[in-house]
């Protein structure tokens, strides 16, 4: 296989470093070793590159620069931010709202919560992914402290009414936590038009390091007539002013820095430019494959995300098909990807397990041309048309599926 001719299409994975981050990051690998906690000017250095970072950063959201908190990835942002306000606030109240499409990084946290005795409703959403804000309205009690709603899903792409959720959450003066590693550097965010009090992005999603995070924190968690409304998951020396104490990374802080900035000058053309790849791929796979459909909305979804069902295959079967030829894909999640259970979003959407299992998850990026969709969409029909023929699923049969949704 050669790396340079490899045409990688899973970028909601991860994404490949921009040349120009790498640069950043290695000059201050070299140059920027100090800890900006010290005292001395090597130190002071480093703190400077912290400040003017966080500045990059809040500039892609309308945030002010000290609610910037820097985090070793959108995992950990989602944990402190949910663990967080839950234990801050268990006097105040234990219930809590999100929704059944959910990543894991804040799927799984609420489940531990739920161990914890807080309760926890899972929205369910409709065809497309969006979830009704009526639903939303109703599920709220006296006891609600947190609603944690995902900016885009990452494995359909769907955007959720994040403005109307803000505006849900602020009149009945509820915490409002929105996990945008999906949507960070990709379309447009403003914490203040949107009243989002929390929000997770993660650097290795917009073509920067992996293991750089940050969280949003409104007014660094002070709220009126609340006080204090989180608290760390952590503890350990000051970094981070106490909220995610541990040496900085100042280096990949930097280089995330200078991805969000890219991404800021380049996202209206970007996006532009990366829609037309996606309808293009959408257009031709559904009009030219027999039974192949979308999944997740057609317009009210991520720039780069394409995720296409095909009945009578196995997803996984495609994704490793492509790869001989060169061609990275995913069937789902990255993590659901080596499990055999289908993908909890895909039948949050309603999809038959069977149907979930035909998923192929294509998220085109910054280095796509037009050429390399050219290329997957002349390699993707035989490959369909093969595994068709040898697969146990077949048109008009029943299939029997066990406990953990797999068919026999
Ligand atoms: C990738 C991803 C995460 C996790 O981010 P990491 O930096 O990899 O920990 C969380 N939420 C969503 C929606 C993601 O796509």
């Amino acid at each position: 296989m050669n790396d340079s001719k490899y045409i990688y299409l899973d970028n909601a994975a991860t994404t490949p470093m921009d040349p120009r981050v790498i640069e950043e990051v290695r000059k201050h690998l070299r140059e920027t070793y100090g800890n900006p906690s010290s005292l001395h000017s090597v130190g002071q250095k480093a703190g400077q590159i912290l400040l003017k970072s966080r500045e990059m950063i809040a500039l892609l959201i309308n945030s002010k620069r000290d609610d910037i908190f820097f985090t070793s990835s959108g995992t950990e942002a989602d944990n402190i931010a949910i663990f967080g306000v839950a234990s801050k606030n268990k006097e105040r109240g234990n219930h809590i709202i999100t929704t059944s499409i959910e990543h894991h990084a804040v799927e799984n946290p609420y489940k531990e919560l739920e161990k914890r005795g807080f309760k926890v409703t899972f929205l369910s959403v409709d065809k497309y992914g969006l979830i009704n804000t009526e639903d939303l309205e109703n599920a709220i009690t006296k006891k609600t402290i947190l609603i944690s709603i995902m900016f885009a899903n990452n494995e359909i792409g769907t955007i959720e009414p994040i403005k109307e959720i803000g505006e849900i959450a602020k009149t009945h003066d509820i915490i409002f936590h929105t996990d945008a590693v999906q949507a960070f550097g990709k379309i447009p965010i403003d914490v203040n038009e949107m009243n989002i009090d929390l929000l997770s992005a993660s650097a290795h999603k917009l073509y920067g390091p992996k293991g750089v995070g940050m969280l949003y924190i409104r007014n660094k968690g002070v709220r009126e007539g609340w006080g204090k409304f989180i608290e760390p998951i952590m503890y350990g020396g000051g970094h981070e002013r106490d909220m995610r104490p541990s040496t900085v990374n100042v280096p990949g802080i930097a280089g995330f820095a200078k991805a969000a900035e890219l991404a800021k000058e380049e996202m209206e053309e970007e996006a532009r430019r990366q829609i037309k790849l996606r309808d293009k791929i959408i257009k031709w796979v559904t009009e030219n494959i027999e039974d192949s459909y979308l999944n997740g909305h057609p317009t009210k979804r991520l720039p780069n995300n394409v995720n296409l069902g095909f009945s009578y295959v196995e997803g996984e079967s495609i994704v490793l098909d492509l790869d001989m030829e060169g061609i990275a894909t995913s069937t789902g999640s990255a993590c659901s990807s080596k499990s055999l259970d289908p993908s909890h979003v895909l039948l949050a959407i309603g999809l038959k397990p069977e149907e979930a299992h035909g998923s192929l998850r294509v998220t085109v990026g910054r280095f796509i041309t037009e050429d390399d969709v050219n290329y997957f969409l002349e390699k993707l029909p035989p490959i369909i048309e093969r595994l068709r023929k040898i697969s146990p699923l077949k048109k008009g049969v029943e299939y029997v599926f066990d406990k953990n949704n797999n068919h026999y």
